[in-house]
C-alpha cells in the first residue's frame, strides 16, 4: 500500500459515501427538488436549500478539472511531493482526491483519470485517482 491514513470520521451527512465506498460505489448527492448534484456530502442543498436528495453513483472516469503539488508540509502517511486533484465529471460533479501513480510534472488539466477504491490499511478505504493511459486497456 502505498501509505497509511486515519479513517475517514463518519456523520450523519457523509455515511451514505463511506459506505458506497465501502460498497465499490463512488456515491454523491442529488438534490431532489433542483437536481443539483453536490460534494462533499451537506445537509442541504447549497443552490435551492431543499434538505431532501437521493444518493446518485458516479462513473468511475472523470477527469482533472484542476490541481495542486503539495511538497511541504508533508502530513503523516504522506510522501512527498504529492498530487491532490480536482476531479470533474461530464455531469459537472465535482471531488477532491490523491491523483497517484503519476509524476507531479505529468499532470495536465484535462487529463483522463479513473477512481479505483484502495484499502489503505485494514478497514480504511479511499477512493483514489489514476491516469488513464492508452494503453491501459490493451
Ligand atoms: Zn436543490
Amino acid at each position: 500500500m502505498p501509505f497509511s491514513r486515519r479513517a475517514p470520521e463518519l456523520t450523519l451527512d457523509n455515511e451514505f459515501f463511506w459506505s458506497g465506498v465501502s460498497d465499490g460505489q463512488l456515491l454523491i448527492q442529488r438534490c431532489d427538488a433542483c437536481g443539483a448534484e453536490r460534494h462533499p456530502p451537506s445537509p442541504r442543498c447549497p443552490a435551492c436549500l431543499s434538505p431532501k436528495w437521493t444518493a446518485q453513483s458516479l462513473e468511475p472516469r472523470a477527469e482533472v478539472y484542476s490541481y495542486t503539488v503539495v511538497h511541504h508540509p508533508v502530513p503523516t502517511g504522506f510522501t512527498a511531493p504529492y498530487v491532490v486533484a480536482l476531479l470533474q465529471w461530464p455531469s459537472g460533479a465535482r471531488i477532491v482526491t490523491d491523483l497517484m501513480d503519476v509524476d507531479p510534472a505529468d499532470v495536465a488539466i484535462g487529463m483522463p483519470v479513473e477512481i479505483r477504491m484502495v484499502e489503505v490499511d485494514p478497514g480504511v478505504t479511499l477512493p483514489l485517482a489514476y491516469p488513464v493511459r492508452e494503453d491501459a486497456d490493451a
